[in-house]
């Protein structure tokens, strides 16, 4: 499966093609529920942020979700998510 995890406000429209002022990278996980392989596309610099310089992932990527974070962390999908952890009441 493929996202783009990228910050929208370092994007930019040109020849109706978007860009990114930051350079990209393509991060990969594996969903360990379902085996599915990730491509996330992120700014590389928001990246090191988080991985490199440790900055928690909630200061860094805000404009994801919650479930769109834990893609980006572990690589499990909202709904492998929900059939590992059940919620019990
Ligand atoms: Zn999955």
């Amino acid at each position: 499966m493929s996202y783009d995890f990228r910050n929208p406000t370092h994007l930019y429209h040109e020849n109706g093609i978007v860009k990114s002022r930051l350079a990209d990278m393509i991060h990969t996980n594996t969903c360990m529920h379902c085996r599915k392989r990730n491509e996330i596309l992120v700014n590389n610099l928001d990246f090191s942020r988080w991985r490199d310089a440790g900055e928690y992932i909630q200061d860094v990527f805000t404009w994801l979700t919650t479930d769109q974070r834990e893609v980006l962390q572990t690589g499990i999908h909202p709904k492998c998510w929900e059939q590992l952890f059940p919620e019990s009441d």
